[in-house]
């Protein structure tokens, strides 16, 4: 059993007939063909579908989820020393953009329910140096954007949604990525909407940002060779756009495969007495990235699981605020961290094999593995 099957979706159906692969496999022709390599018409072509998809004015496609956060920052003039504030819970791209730029990374505890920065405690973590917030909408459904963007508005503060995890998501029926300032997402393989390479995307309304990131995308030039912004080389390839294309219309229904199977395993696990499965708040949905529940004695059910052929994952066994890269940050801002629930999710946290051509059987075969795993750990805990 595979975590994430991408073989398996090169075999998927687009409504016209044809494979991915040979949707694919065309569009990558005619990117060698016409030979427009860097901004081709693919990528303009990508960012206009993405755009509206989104329900926001402006996309602007760029070389990966990592470089989209970078850019969002640099765009809103995010310098040294500046504060912002986000989630300890989630990839290092979020904490590693924010020291890029030598400004300072504040951390704001979860909700342990969602596992998404909770708003209740936002508002205390603003200060005079506060330049921006990085919710991050974790798994696959979105933080509370309602909540977070009063907070933020109050304070004259930008709002980035970091929705490499829930591009697809929706939340009191807007889509994920247009639900605050700037949205930004990731094209890495495995995410909801993968490439087969590296791209993401910044997304938003307001027409100045739009073209302050597009600028700081590509090394701040305004016209050729003439730079009026310190950017980066933040472009997507033409070819990585044309395989975006190329498998864009099966992405609806992947989308619907994902809630369908994200339920599905919910149902399975209570019914087997596993209660930690994934809550969805009022007015979200979840494209599940990951399906994650939550176990004692991880390292043993993991292990139980591996010797049955069913891999599973941690996301993420280290707060942010605790890896060795972003330490002398930390001290810098002599903070001491104090996020216990992040702290108590990432020790129990555990992902199961999810992805849209997930059969029945197979998941069938997690939950009784799960199950199974779980009774015998409980066991072997009382001897
Ligand atoms: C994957 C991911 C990123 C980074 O995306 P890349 O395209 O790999 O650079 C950023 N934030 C989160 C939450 C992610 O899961």
């Amino acid at each position: 059993m595979q975590f994430i099957d991408l073989a398996e979706q090169q075999r998927q159906q687009l409504p016209d007939g044809r494979t991915i692969r040979e949707a694919v496999d065309m569009r990558i022709a005619a990117v060698l063909n016409h030979g427009r390599y860097i901004l081709g018409p693919e990528v303009e072509e990508l960012e206009t579908i993405l755009a509206a998809y989104v329900g926001v004015d402006h996309c602007i496609a760029v070389a990966s989820g990592t470089d989209a956060l970078l850019i969002a920052l640099m765009a809103l003039g995010v310098k040294a020393g500046d504060e912002v504030i986000t989630t300890p819970f989630s990839f290092i791209s979020t904490s590693e953009t924010i020291a890029l730029l030598g400004a300072i990374p504040v951390y704001v505890d979860i909700d342990p329910a969602t596992y998404n920065l909770d708003p209740g405690k936002l508002e205390r973590a603003i200060s005079e140096r506060t330049k921006a917030i990085i919710p991050v909408s974790l798994y696959g459904q979105p933080a509370d954007f309602p909540a977070i963007n009063a907070i933020a508005e109050r304070h004259g503060l930008p709002v980035i949604e970091d929705g490499a995890q829930s591009f697809g998501s929706e939340q009191h029926g807007r889509r994920s990525c247009g639900l605050s300032t700037i949205g930004t997402t990731s094209f890495f393989p495995s995410k909801p909407f993968g490439g087969y390479g590296d791209g993401g995307a910044c997304f938003t309304n307001d027409p100045e940002l739009a073209d302050r990131m597009r600028r700081v995308s590509r090394h701040g030039q305004a016209r050729r060779y003439f730079h009026t912004d310190i950017g980066v080389n933040g472009r997507i390839d033409t070819l990585q756009a044309a395989i975006l294309l190329g498998k864009w219309p099966n992405f609806a229904e992947e989308v619907e495969a994902r809630g369908r199977i994200g339920a599905a395993y919910s149902r399975k696990l209570q019914a087997a007495s596993i209660s930690s499965t994934p809550q969805l708040a009022a007015g979200n949905t979840s494209v599940y990235a990951q399906y994650t529940v939550q176990v004692d004695q991880r390292a043993e059910v993991q292990a139980a699981l591996k010797e049955r052929g069913i891999p599973t994952s941690v996301h993420y066994p280290t707060l942010l605020s605790q890896q060795p890269a972003l330490s002398s940050i930390n001290n810098r801002a002599s903070q001491v961290w104090h996020t216990p629930l992040a702290q108590a999710a990432s020790e129990r946290v555990m992902s199961l094999p999810m992805h849209p051509w997930l059969s029945d059987d197979d998941q069938d075969r997690v939950v009784d593995a799960l199950a199974n795993a779980l009774h015998s750990t409980l066991i072997s805990a009382a001897a």
